[in-house]
């Protein structure tokens, strides 16, 4: 009897494939208008990562990985490559035409879709702040650039979440616990593999949870154990961030209105002066002490210098400890790092364009000259303004800024003086 139905199942399985193959050969082209619908054009579902969403579609087609990649782009690089984050548009237009799923929401699946919220620029073509890389060596991923909620993994259907990518997050708000990014034998995530080697693998579940080396089910991983007070702090500042990603601006304690990649630049530096630098074990110690948190050494080695590259775990820890520092933002920060000795130069490190909440705070308790928002910071914050409807009028782009004085420089008025036309004139000038 099952013998039967398995004989039934894969016949029916290789028919699709058929009908799929046949539909794909002797067109015109990948892109051609002659290939319709795929038979399975399943659309992604809520917040999945693209390389994750093409995964499920071969699958459900039938087809191994490799021949489904051939079929829709041929002679196009796909898994040699990090293909979140460099998907061209010719593409995901050939995915939007064969899934019949709008193209701005296939883009959505990409990394290139935090731009403007996350970061200012994306680069397609290299690294981008906040972007776990994958380490990519031939069509195997070395580095752990991939995390997962073992829990979120164990739901029906399971499949790989775009935020996952982001060094931002390490934990997961659903089931209140910290993300994976390795299987217990420490393997990086590389679900694309799944089916290699078998040729009878065409469930897309089985890719998504289990190693592609070992086998190990991914939703038994245990992943890293911290204490209750460590947790909760990452836990808080996991929601204050995806809130600040889902908006698009932040409000921070000192009363400004941040918009959220001028956040999140800031917040990443906060997080880079925590986790490397000639201060950074001093600092961790002053923050770790007044919040008993458990004293705190790092698991990587001193030629890490971006955040991006360390393991989850480590960054869970960074995290909860800066993410600390915005509950009263800027008073323990200061405090902590006056403790530790650091100088203005030590806290703006590195940093091209230091951005204003950051900034202001630098020059208001390190003595560091005055500060004057940049015009593309100004230009953000009327760009915020616009978004939630509201008139932009001097005083609410100054407030924004968290500064009461935007206007006054008369350079700074000189050029924007045909933006500021466009303002209301609230007579705060
Ligand atoms: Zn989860
Ligand atoms: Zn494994």
């Amino acid at each position: 009897m099952r013998s039967a139905s398995l004989t039934r199942y894969s016949t029916r399985l290789r028919h699709r494939r058929f009908k799929i193959e046949a539909a794909s050969v002797g067109k015109a082209g990948p892109h051609s208008e002659a290939r319709g619908l795929l038979l399975g054009h399943t659309a992604p579902r809520d917040e999945e990562l693209l390389s994750s969403w093409v995964v499920r579609l071969a699958a459900q087609n039938a087809l191994k990985l490799h021949t489904f990649s051939q079929m829709m782009w041929p002679a196009v690089p796909i898994w040699n490559r990090d293909i979140d984050n460099s998907a061209t548009d010719d593409v995901l237009a050939t995915l939007a035409l064969r899934t019949g799923v709008a193209p701005d929401r296939v883009r959505e699946t990409t990394l290139q879709s935090y731009e403007g919220r996350l970061f200012e620029k994306h680069n397609p073509r290299g690294s981008t702040v906040w972007l776990l890389p994958l380490g990519i060596y031939h069509r195997t991923r070395l580095r752990s650039g991939t995390q997962f909620c073992p829990d979120c993994l164990a739901y029906e259907t399971p499949y790989y979440r775009k935020s996952w990518r982001l060094a931002l997050s390490v934990v997961c708000l659903v089931h209140n616990r910290p993300l994976v990014d390795r299987c217990a034998c420490d393997a990086p995530i590389n679900f694309h593999r799944g089916d290699l080697g078998d040729v009878g693998a065409f469930q897309a579940a089985s890719s998504m949870t289990v190693c592609y080396r070992c086998g190990f089910d991914l939703r038994k991983c245990g992943g890293s154990s911290f204490t209750l007070p460590l947790l909760c702090a990452a836990l808080e500042t996991q929601s204050r961030s995806n809130e600040a990603l889902a908006k698009g601006y932040i409000r921070l304690a000192d009363g400004s209105t941040v918009h959220s990649n001028l956040f999140f630049a800031g917040f990443r530096q906060l997080l880079q002066i925590l986790s490397h630098g000639r201060l950074a074990a001093s600092l961790r110690d002053s923050t770790a002490k007044w919040r008993r948190l458990p004293a705190y050494a790092p698991s990587f080695n001193g030629r890490i210098s971006a955040i991006e590259k360390l393991p989850v775990h480590d960054r869970t820890v960074l995290i909860a400890m800066a993410g600390g520092w915005l509950n009263d933002w800027p008073q323990t920060f200061v405090k902590d790092c006056k403790t530790a000795g650091l100088t203005a130069t030590d806290i703006c490190r590195n940093l091209t364009r230091v951005p204003y909440w950051l900034a202001r705070v630098v020059a208001e308790h390190f003595g560091q000259g005055t500060y004057s928002p940049s015009l593309p910071e100004i230009g953000a914050a009327i760009n915020y303004l616009r978004t939630q409807n509201i008139v932009p009028t001097k005083s609410a782009v100054s407030q924004i800024l968290g500064r009461t004085d935007v206007f006054r420089k008369r350079r700074l008025h000189h050029l924007l003086e045909s933006e500021v036309g466009l303002f209301g004139d609230d007579g705060s000038n």
